[in-house]
């Protein structure tokens, strides 16, 4: 069985968690390989329901191995309080399902604080950040000025290391943002207090997938956020610091040589956005209100209402290219059982002319949705659990959307939860 990446093609918060954790039951290993505790994947099973930042989705199922790669943003405070969260619920962590990359590197006290104080200074400018630290920290990791995890095993250099760093720092928070210097006392406690906790499962994580991937073992690598927030790829600067797309699995999860086949894209039925930047397809007033209402859109992180708006068509089709997707994954069907007209953004108008390309981030201010409208079903769809089940009209829907996005939708979920799935 091939490998294969579960990833955002949107904006995000397309229901890639309860993606993860329906596939994984065919999986050995599950891998996190970018992003941080900036982000939610909400995942309901037998334990409960958990709003998961930094742990890898498959983290419930027995006998799966999860592994945080060396590209995360390894937050060690806020990865304890989520192993504690689930550890509570009577998901049992260990070294042997839990393994955290020596290799990642740490985000270090002040990455949070340079977040809030950037965040204050641009003001009515600001990029919307979730102020968890992840652009100071992926900043500096490119600076080379983060600390490896694998350094908590050599206290010595850590702290010798440590202090270079704080040093440096001190300079940008008390100089340019007239903040607090950070001392090695603090630093002391941050190792005690945050790191202590996490360090059993630190482990040279390249090593084990090399071995899983040589005795044919199956790996399933989980994404945060979705394509237009690639770094590279998305809506610029609104994007996260990270790669989202497919193409970044092999380096950030510790194992270069891996071979991708599978790439399940995971799409909403309808578009939601979080925080800052052009959003093109958004719709307004008491129509918005319904939707947000009927999906609850309010962010797993932060409880902000989403923006919302139709399924995008544009940006999706575009999605699916910049991720590679084989497969889609389309969610929250059962959202749209309200509406008696479907509102699908199907071109963008743009400077007098209609365009089904995604333009380059700057002209997307400009940009109009153009809207055609589907019939709605108005009935319960939930409990469909085959193909056949779900009424011509959101038959329709589907099939409208794989031929417009040129991608086959193998899964339709009509559901939160793990078995309200609809597998074509
Ligand atoms: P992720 O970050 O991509 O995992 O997405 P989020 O967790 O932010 O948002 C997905 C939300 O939609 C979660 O609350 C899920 O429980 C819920 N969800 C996922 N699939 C479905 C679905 O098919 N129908 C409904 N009604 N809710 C769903």
């Amino acid at each position: 069985m091939a490998n294969c990446a579960i990833v955002g093609i949107n904006w995000g918060d397309e229901g890639k968690g309860r993606m993860v954790d329906l596939l994984t039951g065919h999986y050995d290993v599950v891998i996190r390989y970018q992003g941080g505790g900036n982000a939610g994947h909400t995942v309901i099973n037998e334990y409960g329901k958990f709003a998961l930042h930094l742990l890898p989705s498959g983290i419930f199922r027995r006998g799966v191995v999860n592994v945080l790669g060396n590209g995360v943003a390894l937050d060690p405070e806020n990865l304890w309080a989520e192993m504690q969260e689930v550890m509570g619920k009577g998901v049992s962590l260990t070294p042997d399902n839990l393994k955290i990359s020596d290799r990642a590197s740490l985000l270090l006290p002040w990455h949070r604080d340079l977040d809030a104080l950037e965040e204050a200074r641009l003001a009515d400018k600001k990029y919307g950040s979730t102020k968890q630290g992840i652009a100071p920290f992926y900043s500096d990791k490119q600076q080379k000025k983060t600390v490896l995890a694998g350094e908590l095993f050599y206290p010595e250099e850590l702290r010798a290391h440590l202090r270079d760093l704080m040093e440096w720092k001190n300079l940008t928070l008390t100089k340019v943002y007239g903040a607090k210097p950070y001392t090695m006392e603090l630093l002391e406690r941050w190792i005690a207090d945050a790191c202590e906790n996490i360090k059993p499962y630190i482990c040279d994580t390249g090593e084990f997938l090399h071995t899983a991937q040589k005795q044919g073992k199956r790996l399933l690598f989980e994404a945060q956020l979705g394509s237009l927030r690639d770094l590279d790829y998305g809506i610029y600067p609104y994007t996260t610091s990270s790669n989202t797309t497919a193409a970044y699995a092999p380096i950030g999860s510790g194992l270069p040589s891996a071979k991708i086949g599978n790439v399940v894209g995971v799409v909403k039925a309808y578009s939601t956005c979080v925080g800052e930047g052009p959003f093109v397809c958004e719709m307004f007033g008491d129509e918005a209100e319904a939707l947000r209402r009927a999906g609850a859109e309010y962010g797993a992180k932060t409880g902000r209402p989403r923006r919302v708006g139709p399924l995008d068509i544009v940006a999706t089709r575009y999605g699916v290219e910049v991720q590679a997707a084989t497969e889609i994954a389309l969610t929250k069907l059962d959202v749209l059982s309200y509406m008696e007209k479907i509102p699908v953004c199907t071109r963008y108008l743009l400077n007098g002319r209609e365009t089904d390309r995604f333009p380059f981030p700057v002209a997307l201010k400009d940009a109009k949705p153009v809207i055609e409208y589907m019939d709605g079903w108005r009935c319960d769809i939930s409990a469909a659990r085959r193909w056949e089940e779900l009424p011509a009209q959101a038959q329709n829907y589907v099939n409208m959307i794989e031929n417009q996005i040129g991608c086959r939708i193998k899964y339709v979920s009509v559901g939160p939860e793990r078995d309200s799935i609809i597998i074509r």
